[in-house]
């Protein structure tokens, strides 16, 4: 069979070496100079490619994660990474890397995988349009039209890239709204003087008030806002609230000890009269967060600063923005995709970041770019290709 798959990213070359292992035919375009762009930029260059833990909660509610993760497990996904010479390891928490603990290093195994299987891939090709011819689809690749059995759309997102032109191959009643999403957020009421400062933190989501979502971990104060893994996570809860309800209010409460209750922290400050307010807070915060807690505090009683060292609290503005996230919210909707295959209304298989499935930040969404590309597959076709 004459295979074309459209992207090569995760998700396009996971389908491609299989597809090709299975003595098809394929075609791989890539509209940028070489393959895998994005893969080389994750996990800050080191490819955090899975995780040991994967499950459904770390994804929006989505039949089709639903249905590649009844089917494909993070045992296969590992033998078909070690297929293509990618070896792994797990950190303390389940994060999974590769042992060169770097992301170009994985796009060189998956391009090598590739040729060795024998896909043809041609790069600063974009793919415009698919024509549908009876049972096949006809593509203009570089002037000349070629006539495919099957096409493979893996385009990704505007996430951190050019977003793609998908309203070309799928029609608008296929897509749902989109937001960026595991990115960093504006707020209305930034101190500019906390820029640059990380801390440690409980970080609570509220929507009209209301605690929706909590994270913990480093919370990074920027100029125009919040950014760290914990913002991240939660910008996925606001993403996928914004895509339903546009007019949606957020804001955020960062305790920023949360290593003592409140009533502890009052004992202590209280025990510090003695000091000046901008000292009372030596050894426990950051001076400039010191500074920044103290004005936001109603006074200077020692139960008033510590509330507000506990309660400090920023109002969303937006989430920002497509350069700075890692993944999309929203995409080719799962009430046009059939979950066991992937196939939509008009024939073409969509796979990876394209559909409407996002995950947190912890090596979900490579995972799911390349289990979906693998749960495509029958199990026998994944024995073939990798002896699973
Ligand atoms: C900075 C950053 C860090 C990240 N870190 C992590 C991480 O550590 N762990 C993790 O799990 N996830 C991470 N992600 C998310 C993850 O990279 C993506 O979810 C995943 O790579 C999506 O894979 P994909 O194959 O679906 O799409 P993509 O990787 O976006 O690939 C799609 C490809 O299709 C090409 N294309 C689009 N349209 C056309 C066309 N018409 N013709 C030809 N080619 C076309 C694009 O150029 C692109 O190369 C990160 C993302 C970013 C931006």
């Amino acid at each position: 069979m004459k295979v074309l798959v459209v992207g090569g990213g995760m998700a396009g070359l996971t389908y491609a070496i299989i597809s090709a292992r299975n003595g098809n035919q394929v075609v791989l375009c890539e509209r940028n100079a070489r393959v895998g762009k994005k893969i080389s930029a994750t996990g800050n260059g080191k490819c955090n490619i899975g995780n040991l833990h994967v499950n459904q909660s770390c994804y929006n509610a989505s039949p089709i994660v639903q249905s590649v993760l009844q089917n494909v497990s993070v045992d296969e996904y590992l033998q078909f990474l070690s297929s293509c010479q990618i070896l792994t390891y797990a950190d303390e928490t389940g994060r999974l890397y590769p042992l060169s603990d770097s992301a170009s290093n994985v796009v060189d195994c998956l391009r090598h995988t590739a040729n060795v299987a024998g896909v043809t891939t041609l790069c600063d090709t974009e793919v415009l349009a698919v024509e549908k011819q009876g049972q096949n689809f006809v593509v203009n690749l570089n002037g000349t039209k070629q006539t495919f059995q099957k096409v493979v759309l893996a385009m990704g997102s505007g996430s951190g890239a050019v977003a793609p032109k998908i309203s070309n191959f799928v029609p608008q009643n296929y897509l749902t709204k989109i937001q960026p999403s595991l990115c960093p957020v504006k707020v209305v009421n930034m101190d500019k003087t906390l820029n640059g400062i990380r801390a440690k933190a409980n970080v609570s989501l509220l929507q009209n008030g209301q605690v929706v979502a909590t994270e913990s971990g480093e919370v990074q104060f920027k100029d125009y806002g919040l950014s760290g893994i914990c913002i991240f996570n939660l910008s996925a809860v606001i993403a996928r609230t914004l895509v339903k309800q546009n007019n949606a209010q957020f804001s955020f409460k960062i305790d920023l000890v949360p290593s003592m209750t409140q009533g502890q922290l009052a004992k202590v400050l209280a025990s510090r009269t003695g000091n000046q307010t901008s000292q009372i807070f030596y050894g426990i915060l950051h001076n400039k967060l010191a500074e920044s807690v103290v004005k936001s505090a109603k006074d200077c009683t020692a139960e008033s600063l510590a509330f507000s060292a506990k309660n400090f609290t920023f109002t969303l503005q937006k989430l920002l923005d497509w350069s700075m996230s890692q993944v999309t919210c929203g995409g080719i909707s799962a009430s046009v995709v059939e979950p066991q295959n992937l196939t939509l209304p008009n024939g073409l298989v969509a796979l990876g970041e394209m559909l409407d499935v996002d995950g947190k930040c912890g090596g979900f969404n490579l995972f799911f770019a390349g289990a979906s590309a693998i749960h495509t597959f029958k199990k026998k076709q994944r024995q073939i290709a990798f002896g699973g």
